[in-house]
């Protein structure tokens, strides 16, 4: 006698189930697609594999590295133009050139039964100064009772002092432009605080009241 396919396989099981059961292992055959077993995999490839996911680490690290660099440039970019900005801003209120911010602590004339030949303005060390009018730099440097000063000739002859400066920042012979920083405030010589000593030397050579000469010039002082 012939069997039947049916007989073969399950002898007395009726044809529906013998049919369901490929059903059920249809799933779990599907699943190993989606996490492939490696096929015959070498040792070279693993390797392999293992530096291609070095380089990549790599990689990645350089860019957050690079990502980091540029960060650090751009944020530096930005507080030198800050500082920039800072230090150009030479217009004073009134026009001219701001000479420094400070305070005005004491006047030109009468003082203590001496007569004060300048201006003082308080202004912490280091406060830039920056020169009202362009000119040549004519003293730079130790200078008695101001410790350190500066000089600077203009145009018409008059001369500009700058006294008690921690630091200069140009030499004799020097030209300079209208608001160039030519020092910093300090607190050499005979000072009782942190300030710069400002005279004008007219042409003649005697000493006049700043404060008419700067205002004539819109120079910023406070
Ligand atoms: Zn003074």
């Amino acid at each position: 006698m012939r069997l039947g396919l049916d007989e073969l396989l399950t002898p007395g099981v009726p044809v529906e189930q013998v049919v369901a059961a490929p059903l059920v292992a249809e799933p779990l055959a599907a699943v190993a697609p989606v996490a492939p077993e490696p096929q015959v995999v070498g040792a070279a490839d693993l390797v392999k594999a293992a530096e291609v996911q070095r380089v990549a680490a790599e990689q990645a690290a350089r860019a957050a590295e690079e990502a980091r660099l540029a960060e650090e440039a751009r944020v530096a970019a930005e507080a030198a133009a800050a500082q920039s900005a800072a230090s150009s801003v030479v217009a004073s209120a009134a026009g001219g050139v701001q000479m420094l911010v400070g305070r005005i602590t004491s006047g030109f004339g009468a003082r203590w039964g001496s007569s004060h030949q300048g201006l003082d303005i308080a202004a912490p060390i280091g406060t830039p100064i920056h020169v009202p009018l362009a000119g040549t730099v004519i003293s730079s440097g130790p200078a008695g009772g101001f410790g350190q000063w500066v000089r600077v000739e203009h145009a018409d002859g008059t001369v500009t002092v700058y006294g008690h400066i921690s630091r200069s920042h140009v030499r004799v012979g020097q030209s300079v432009a209208a608001g160039d920083v030519i020092a910093d405030v300090g607190n050499e010589g005979q000072s009782t605080g942190p300030h710069l000593h400002f005279e004008v030397v007219a042409p003649g050579g005697s000493k006049v009241n700043p404060r008419p000469w700067l205002d004539e010039r819109g120079i910023g002082l406070t």
